[in-house]
């Protein structure tokens, strides 16, 4: 089982190393692991055994490795039963939009036990290029609203970046209208 480390901890702020390819052993069980622990934390009665936060995201910073892996793990489509999965080695934004968006209910965080209202503004849509571990591919994803804000929350990470450096980056500014609300 991970032990997910919370925003007391150094790790959480260090820029972390790229992984060299092709991927070891050791990481890419790391990466399985973390999508694994996303699959549990989704899932009513593993959650509730393990007292499990639920998350859509994990960076590897969040359980003390400061390697630049993330695992995504969300239903798109639940009764299709289609998810969206990726285990990604140095991700990377290559391009981004103008225009921003950010949650409605806020963001949230497996390392940030208190709540901090506020809008975290993002790219509304951006485009990753990386190592997928689930295709076991260089992969080319190009994100929109929602799919969009869950890359660059856990990218952040892998540069000790939270969302709440966010918020209150833009602190005293005016509410920005032509953000999309998702
Ligand atoms: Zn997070």
């Amino acid at each position: 089982m991970l032990k997910i480390i919370d925003d007391t901890h150094p790790s959480l702020r260090e820029k972390s190393v790229a992984v060299s390819l092709p991927i070891n052993e050791e990481n890419r069980a790391l990466l399985l692991e973390m999508l694994e622990h996303l699959a549990m934390s989704q899932d009513e009665v593993l959650s509730e055994k393990y007292h499990l936060r639920s998350g859509v995201g994990l960076a590897a910073p969040q359980v003390g490795v400061n390697k630049r892996l993330i695992a995504i793990y969300y239903p798109k489509d639940e009764e299709k039963k289609q998810y969206v999965k990726y285990g990604l080695v140095n991700p990377r934004i290559v391009a981004n939009s103008v225009r921003e968006c950010y949650l409605s209910n806020g963001e949230g965080c497996l390392s940030v036990p208190l709540d901090h209202p506020g809008h975290v503004y993002r790219s509304f849509k951006i485009t990753v290029e990386a190592f997928d571990i689930v295709t076991n591919k260089d992969i080319v994803i190009v994100a929109r609203g929602y799919d969009a804000v869950v890359l660059q929350h856990e990218i952040d990470h892998l540069d000790g970046i939270l969302y709440y450096d966010r918020i209150d980056a833009r602190k005293g500014q005016l509410d920005d209208p032509k953000a999309l609300a998702i």
